[in-house]
């Protein structure tokens, strides 16, 4: 492992501790050259394979899937934190199906409902992505499943106005 800040690879481990929560060790590094401080979690290794859009497969990381929440997350209510217990609830599932291969779409229609239920601006940046809207209607549907009221009202507002021009 290196530092994530400085790319040096001598590393002090400062503390360890279970993390039940999230079925893993949390150990608190620190960079022997910059000594930036900062969280790792050691959780267990997956054997779920992942179809990609082009037909290859590869192994579930759950690291990546970190990253992508991570990503969809900036800045919202939800935490780091909160994003490696939702990356492990998930894992978790992916790992009690009798079938282990999901393909991309399917993996990101499961964590988009995880997000849908916790931060709006979450759910519609990992849409984004995953989805690649092709025009605003689909943005509308992405949408309208948050607040279905909401999003028809809109609708509805929207075309009254362009009827008034
Ligand atoms: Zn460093």
């Amino acid at each position: 492992m290196k530092c994530p800040y400085c790319h040096h690879e001598e590393l002090k481990v400062t503390d360890s501790r279970d993390a039940p929560e999230v079925n893993a060790i949390r150990r608190r590094r620190e960079c022997l050259k910059c000594f930036q401080r900062f969280t790792t979690f050691e959780t267990v290794e997956l054997t779920v394979q992942v179809q990609k859009r082009d037909g290859r497969y590869e192994d579930f990381q759950q690291q990546k899937l970190i990253k992508g929440l991570e990503a969809a997350c900036r800045h919202t209510t939800i935490s780091h934190e909160h994003v490696i217990a939702l990356a492990a609830k998930i894992t978790g599932d992916l790992l009690q199906r009798q079938v282990r291969e999901i393909d991309t779409t399917e993996l990101g229609d499961i964590v988009m409902q995880h997000l849908q239920a916790l931060d709006p601006i979450a759910y519609i940046r990992f849409a984004c992505v995953y989805r690649r809207f092709k025009d605003i209607k689909d943005l509308m549907d992405a949408l309208q499943a948050i607040h279905p009221k909401d999003a028809a009202h809109a609708r509805k507002k929207s075309v009254a106005k362009n009827e008034e021009k």
